[in-house]
């Protein structure tokens, strides 16, 4: 299982985990879902309704209309991302619990500090457990 992402949606990513520092942020994948891949075509910043720098909660309407306007071109939610300021984009004991709410999807963890980003990893829940998949870029 890999996640397909390209350069530009990165792009979004890290910037959004920049300007967001030392807050976390928050965004929606969508996509579709293919064989052993989970295809990005669309990236959604999302606000962090918490402004918290260890916790995030999207906007809920800004969700709600997302996915109403992704349904329509025919994509799904396939992902959700957040950053990890100072910390490591490890999967913490909050997010495996909120992972459980949105099964399926994959989890991106951005880890920033002040002026760049340090790693970036992608992670499912499969059975109950969290696993890391390989990000490829194109
Ligand atoms: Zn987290």
């Amino acid at each position: 299982m890999n996640l397909k992402l390209n350069r530009d949606g990165l792009k979004t990513i890290d910037e959004h985990a920049l300007k967001s520092f030392p807050r976390e942020c928050c965004g929606l994948f969508f996509g579709k879902f293919g064989e052993n891949v989970i295809e990005v075509e669309e990236v959604v910043e999302a606000d962090n309704v918490l402004g918290s720098p260890v916790a995030f909660e999207a906007d809920a309407e800004l969700v709600f209309k997302a996915i109403k306007r992704a349904e329509k071109s025919g994509l799904e939610l396939v992902g959700i991302y957040h950053s990890h300021p100072k910390i490591a984009a490890y999967v913490s004991a909050l997010d495996s619990e909120m992972m459980k709410l949105w099964p399926g999807v994959v989890w991106l963890i951005v880890s920033v500090v002040e002026d760049h980003i340090l790693e970036r990893k992608a992670h499912v829940l499969k059975n109950d457990k969290t696993e890391e998949i390989e990000i490829k870029t194109s």
